[in-house]
């Protein structure tokens, strides 16, 4: 397939509804995070490089709905995500709340995926389709080749002949009409209990297709899962960068200060076109320093009035967003304020929740530290408040335009 090929007739259904918790109170897998963005968000943006122009549906557990909201936070504007459709008590059922979701659509065909595997190749995701694109379904399937026992009772087990077993992945793929009608045609028939697209329409009476599967597909179900696929996902980001900012304002009237995006009530304000947060100016450069991506005069000219008075977390906001958009992760920001006053030390914690909070990471990813210039210079004299900030980025070896 060409890059030029838009797959707008084309959708991709996310069975994101499992809780998947033993214990029930651990997050949900697909809401967790690796290399900074939740498993749900990977497996988004894999299908949207993999399929331009296709339409992405997540089926997620009515319970999930701000689960869901934070996890896709860092999925690009570009990208045509579809409102989640709400998934029922089993998987068949939640298949076909997201196939009735598209039904009213143009879509042709698609691919119901496990949201937990995140490797799906562009190979892998093509080879479905066009298998699909003849047959009308068919199904990604690998060798097993470990050898096979069976339980027989709790102390017995006997040997199973492997020859012809296929182990069956994700993505499943069909045409949309085949696999919508089998799956109403099952739910009238009262069967709840398919636990896979495929078996389902092979009861409806439709051939399966096969194509190759991969065993880098892998389902990222037990914790040394996510140790794989994290090493796995940090090795694809080899391109490491440092950026550094610096920045200064000057204390005038006022009854407050914002810094690190926390207003710090005090005598003097500091003076600035925007709020004036002279934390988070430094960090915005320090990312786009790493990016060598222009300044934040550059973006956000102060010539412009629609940056007065600004909240200058839109602008970390935008450096990080850039980052993103890069196919990159923020590894980690170190902040350092300059000042005699205010005292930094009791509001350190909230500036590194709230830096954390705009750049969507981690707060072990975010460091704010903090000290005086022992009254010299233009600190010193409490004339304002100097920031330094280091910010260091991952993005991919293989370079992907903004
Ligand atoms: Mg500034």
């Amino acid at each position: 397939m060409t890059d030029n090929v838009n797959f707008n007739d084309i959708a991709v259904l996310l069975v994101a509804a499992g809780r998947g918790s033993r214990a029930g109170t651990e997050l949900p897998k697909q809401y967790q995070s690796i290399a900074s963005k939740t498993v749900l968000a990977h497996c988004i943006d894999r299908f949207a490089e993999a399929l331009p122009g296709a339409k992405i549906l997540a089926v997620i557990h009515p319970d999930d709905i701000e689960l869901y909201r934070h996890a896709i936070q860092t999925v690009s504007a570009d990208i045509q995500l579809l409102p989640p459709a709400i998934g029922g008590a089993t998987r068949q059922e939640s298949v076909l709340s997201g196939l009735n979701a598209l039904h009213e659509d143009v879509v042709k065909y698609v691919l119901i995926h496990d949201c937990v595997r995140v490797f799906a190749s562009d190979k892998l995701i093509h080879a479905g389709l066009r298998a699909a694109q003849i047959s009308g379904a068919a199904i990604p399937v690998l060798p097993v080749s470990d050898s096979l026992r069976k339980a027989i009772s709790s102390e017995r087990t006997a040997p199973v002949d492997r020859e012809g077993l296929l182990a069956v992945q994700t993505p499943q793929c069909f045409s949309l009409e085949l696999i919508h009608s089998a799956h109403v045609k099952a739910a009238a028939a009262g069967r709840k209990d398919f636990t896979d697209d495929a078996s389902l329409a092979e009861w409806a009476g439709h051939e399966i297709s096969t194509f190759p599967g991969e065993a880098g597909n892998f389902k990222i179900t037990q914790p040394e899962d996510f140790m794989r696929a994290e090493a796995m996902l940090l090795a694809e980001l080899a391109d490491i960068r440092t950026g550094y900012g610096y920045d200064v304002h000057a204390f005038g009237p006022g009854d407050h200060v914002w810094l690190g995006g926390v207003r710090i009530p005090h005598g003097r304000g500091l003076v600035g076109h925007s709020d004036a947060d002279v934390g988070l100016h430094a960090l915005t450069d320090a990312i786009l320093g790493a990016l060598a991506d222009g300044d934040i005069g550059k973006l956000f000219p102060p010539s412009d009035p629609q940056w007065k008075g600004a909240a200058s977390h839109i602008f970390l906001a935008e450096a990080v967003r850039r980052v993103r958009a890069r196919g990159g992760m923020i590894a980690h920001l170190d902040l350092t304020l300059v000042c005699e006053e205010p005292k930094i030390g009791p509001h350190r914690d909230a500036m590194r929740a709230e830096i954390a909070r705009i750049c969507d990471l981690e707060i072990d990813r975010v460091a704010v530290k903090a000290t005086t210039s022992e009254q010299l210079g233009f600190t010193g004299r409490r004339e304002g408040i100097a920031a330094n900030a280091l910010a260091t980025i991952r993005l991919p070896l293989r370079r992907k335009e903004a």
